[in-house]
Order: structure tokens, then C-alpha cells, then sequence
């Protein structure tokens, strides 16, 4: 049943789009958006899932699961494992066209809750992913989905993106600017989104925020780099006229390249309320509605432009500022200390921490790469890297997901039984007494999957469960 619409949003849409879209468009805006996921580096295909190609996202699918009903998809294994996120099409397509390389230092300014900086840190492998979040409790989100995929490349930071250039200046290889917007591609994940929170005031609000954080990231992108721009919702203030407003401020840096997909897509407008868009502004910018899909495309509301850095930008300059910071880089000695220690309490091969350093920062110990842990000693974040230990030596929720599946020492299986109890952080009675020292430390696996950890009870008879209770279902 389509669902009732703003009528200023139709008015507003009426003018964006042509009228022969319109009936299409309507009908399909509210439509609930199809499953998809992205499959993560280390994904095996379970029998009952039925996996269907997206056009121009090889990591995307459509999904249908035999399960579907009894379990939803953030409820299954393969999600608590880090080997599905769940994403829409349009959100992966954005961070797609930034087509960001091995080795590169990449920003998400606007990341929580990671759709694209799982992604991107992903393809940038021993790079440096800076995912940033100014909310501190989708930061929180933000970090439980970079645990969860055992990410060890990404720098988290809580800044206000609008004067983040006040600490990094044209330091980054590519960005990453996803906006905070209207939202009205959440019309079809939201079935109240346009009755309840559509409001045409927020789309100027909204405007004068991009500008300033379109700003900011200019000044943060080394010259030659490039940067994508992204939003999910239609109206042109907040989209072809930011374009314009970064092509105005910097004329003599900016380059608007245009964006290339398969997914199918219209380009942008040129003029909207009195105002004008430059022809290539409209020719290069993509925008997604849900109307223009088909067997192998199905998204929401969404726009995406594309720039390259041509030449430098000078700035008033204010001092760059550092904040002082106590991460510290390990030696190599101290580094083999702690993997070889590691390796050996849980037998997981040596090579599975190759190309890896260790930092420390509060006590606790990280894993990370070269490049990552460098960038970290200089300059302020909230943390980095893949926990392995915490400051009382404990290992970690993140390194049980990312490494346990290669352990074969300290390892409880658990019954299928027990699975669902032991995710939703209760402790565990071992049905067979478990042969080491009460206080060991312990990897949960269930079938091919390792889980967590947890520590050895009552002489062998019970498993304390230590999941961190930010990932427990
Ligand atoms: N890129 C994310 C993803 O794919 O999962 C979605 C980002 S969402 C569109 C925009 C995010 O920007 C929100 O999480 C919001 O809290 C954050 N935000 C809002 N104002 C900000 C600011 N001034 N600086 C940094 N982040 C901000």
C-alpha cells in the first residue's frame, strides 16, 4: 500500500523530477527496500543462502535466506562473525566510487555506523582508514561493527567534522564525506519517515552543515587526491548546491570528475527555486531513485558527486593542532613477545599476524599496521586497531572473532544448545569438565565459528562468559 506523502515533498519532487516519473516514483519511494549485504573479506557461502548479483558492487548481493523468517539477518552467525554486513546498495555504491587502493590513507568523515568505513578499511588493507563519528553513541556503534569485522587498519576519532581540518591538514589520499542529511532515502526503511520526521526546514539546516563539512574535508585532501560526496535524499540545496558551493570556494583546486557505475542512475538537475546548476555540475553528479531499478538494482533516494584535488590550499593558518598522546609503537622484541605468547596459549599459526605491529596505549595493546600505528603516535584519535589484549592481559572479543577460527589450544566447544545463551552473555554449564586451571582464558567456538571468549569456573565445570556486552545479541 503506498504510503501518504508530505505535500510539500511532492511539490518538491514534482519539480525535480520529470512528470512522467512521477507516478513510479511515488509508488515506489515508501516501498520497502529489498535484503542486501555486503559479503566481508572472509565470507563462506552457507548452503541455504541464495545470493543474487548487484550491478557494479561484486561485493553486494540481494539475499533470501530458507531461514529468513525464524532468524533475521542480524541475528545469525555469519553477521556476529563479521562475515555479512548488512548495507543497502546505495550506501556500498558511494564508498565503491571512491575507489580507494591498497596502501592509501582514507577518511570517512561522517562514518557511524560503518557501512562504508567497514568497507573501505577493507579495500585499503595495510593502509590507514581515520573512520570519524561526532555522536558519542554512534560512535559507540561505529566501533562494535569494526570489532565485530576484526578490523585492524581503522583509527577511530570524535571530532566535529566541521573544524576537523583544524588537526589534519592535506593529509589524506582520498575522503570520504557521507553526509548528515533530510534522510529521504529512509522513507523505504522507515515505513513512518515521512509522516513522522520529513520537514522542509531541516533541508536548510542540513545545507549550511555540508557546506561547512564540505569545506573542511577540501582542506583535509592532499593535492591529487580525490573525494566523494554523498547524501540519501533528493533535494538539490543539499546536494548540486553544495557541489556548487565547493566549486565556487576553491575554483582553482577543484576538479569534478564524474561518476561511473552500472547501477542504473539519472544525473544531476540544473536548475531548482531560481537557482542554477552549471551544466557540469549536472553532467558528472549521479543520483539514485528508486523508480530507475530493475533486476540487479533496487535502492533508495540517494546522490553522489565525485571531485579530484588539482592544486594545494593555503589557509589562514591557524597552528595545527596536536593533541598530545600517549600511543605508543612496540619494539619488535616487544611485539613478538606479546603475538608469540598469544600464539602459543591459544596454538594459532604465526603467519596469521604477519604484516602486523603492536601499540599501547592505556595499558591495553593493539593490532595494527606500520602505517596505522605511525599515523596514530602523531596525531589525536579515540583508538586504533584490533584489541588483543586488555590491561589486565585478558584477550579480547575482537581478537576471539578475528583469530580464534585458527586456534586449536584453549578451546571450548559449545553445543548447539548453549550457542544462543552464550550470545546473549549468559555463562555456560560445561556438560564435560574442562581439563585447566580454573581462570583460563578460553576461546567459545560453535561449528566452524569462533564466537568469544570466556574464562574456566569451578574447577573445569563452568565457563564465565566474557563477550563484550556491546556486541551481545
Ligand atoms: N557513512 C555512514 C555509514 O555509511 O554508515 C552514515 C553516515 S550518516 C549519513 C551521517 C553521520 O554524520 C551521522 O552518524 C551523524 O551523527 C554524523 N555527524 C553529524 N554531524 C557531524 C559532524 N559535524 N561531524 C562529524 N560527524 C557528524
Amino acid at each position: 500500500m503506498q504510503r501518504k506523502l508530505p505535500p510539500k515533498f511532492i511539490e518538491r519532487i514534482q519539480k525535480i523530477l520529470p512528470e512522467t516519473d512521477w507516478e513510479s516514483f511515488f509508488e515506489k519511494c515508501t516501498e520497502p527496500l529489498p535484503r542486501t549485504i555486503r559479503l566481508c573479506k572472509n565470507f563462506d557461502q552457507p548452503e541455504n543462502w541464495e545470493l543474487r548479483p548487484v550491478a557494479g558492487i561484486p561485493e553486494a548481493k540481494f539475499i533470501e535466506r530458507a531461514d529468513q523468517r525464524e532468524v533475521p539477518l542480524g541475528k545469525t552467525l555469519e553477521y556476529f562473525t563479521g562475515k555479512i554486513y548488512p548495507a543497502s546498495l546505495a550506501s556500498l555504491l558511494s564508498a565503491k566510487i571512491l575507489d580507494a587502493q591498497p596502501g592509501e590513507k582514507v577518511l570517512d568523515v561522517c562514518a557511524a555506523p560503518g557501512s562504508k568505513s567497514t568497507f573501505l578499511a577493507e579495500k585499503i588493507d595495510s593502509g590507514v582508514l581515520v573512520a570519524n563519528e561526532l555522536s558519542a553513541s554512534r560512535s559507540k556503534k561505529l566501533a562494535a561493527n569494526i570489532d565485530r569485522l576484526g578490523l585492524k587498519n581503522v583509527v577511530l576519532t570524535q571530532t566535529d567534522g566541521t573544524i576537523m581540518d583544524n588537526f589534519f591538514d592535506q593529509e589524506f589520499d582520498k575522503i570520504l564525506l557521507d553526509a548528515p542529511c533530510s534522510s529521504e532515502g529512509f522513507g523505504r526503511r522507515n515505513a513512518d519517515f515521512f509522516e513522522k520526521h520529513w520537514a522542509e526546514h531541516q533541508i536548510f539546516e542540513c545545507a549550511k552543515l555540508q557546506k561547512k563539512l564540505i569545506a573542511s574535508a577540501w582542506q583535509m585532501l592532499r593535492p591529487g587526491g580525490e573525494m566523494v560526496y554523498s547524501t540519501c535524499t533528493s533535494s538539490p540545496e543539499e546536494n548540486e548546491a553544495v557541489v556548487k558551493f565547493l566549486l565556487e570556494k576553491f575554483p582553482k583546486s577543484v576538479e569534478i570528475l564524474p561518476v561511473k557505475t552500472d547501477a542504473p542512475h539519472a544525473t544531476g538537475i540544473e536548475n531548482f527555486g531560481g537557482e542554477t546548476f552549471a551544466p557540469e555540475i549536472a553532467k558528472n553528479v549521479c543520483r539514485l531513485w528508486p523508480h530507475l531499478g530493475n533486476e540487479t538494482w533496487d535502492s533508495e533516494i540517494f546522490f553522489i558527486a565525485k571531485f579530484r584535488k588539482i592544486a594545494g590550499t593555503s589557509r589562514t593558518p591557524a597552528e595545527k593542532k596536536r593533541s598530545k598522546n600517549s600511543t605508543r609503537i612496540l619494539s619488535k622484541n616487544q611485539t613478538a613477545e606479546i603475538l608469540v605468547r598469544l600464539a602459543k596459549q591459544f596454538e594459532i599459526p604465526r603467519e596469521k599476524f604477519k604484516n602486523s605491529v603492536v601499540i599501547e596505549r592505556g595499558g591495553e595493546f593493539f593490532l595494527t599496521t606500520r602505517d596505522t600505528a605511525q599515523f596514530c603516535t602523531k596525531n589525536p584519535h579515540r583508538r586504533a586497531g584490533l584489541k588483543l589484549l586488555d590491561a589486565h592481559e585478558n584477550p579480547t572479543t575482537e581478537f576471539a572473532l578475528r583469530f580464534g577460527a585458527f586456534a586449536s589450544k584453549n578451546c571450548v566447544q559449545l553445543l548447539q544448545t548453549d550457542r544462543k545463551k552464550f550470545l546473549e552473555g549468559y555463562d555456560i554449564a560445561l556438560p564435560e569438565k574442562f581439563d585447566a586451571k580454573d581462570g583460563t582464558a578460553v576461546l567459545v567456538k560453535s561449528e566452524n565459528f569462533c564466537l568469544g571468549w570466556g574464562k574456566i569456573m569451578k574447577n573445569g565445570k563452568q565457563l564465565k562468559n566474557k563477550l563484550d556486552r556491546g556486541i551481545v545479541f
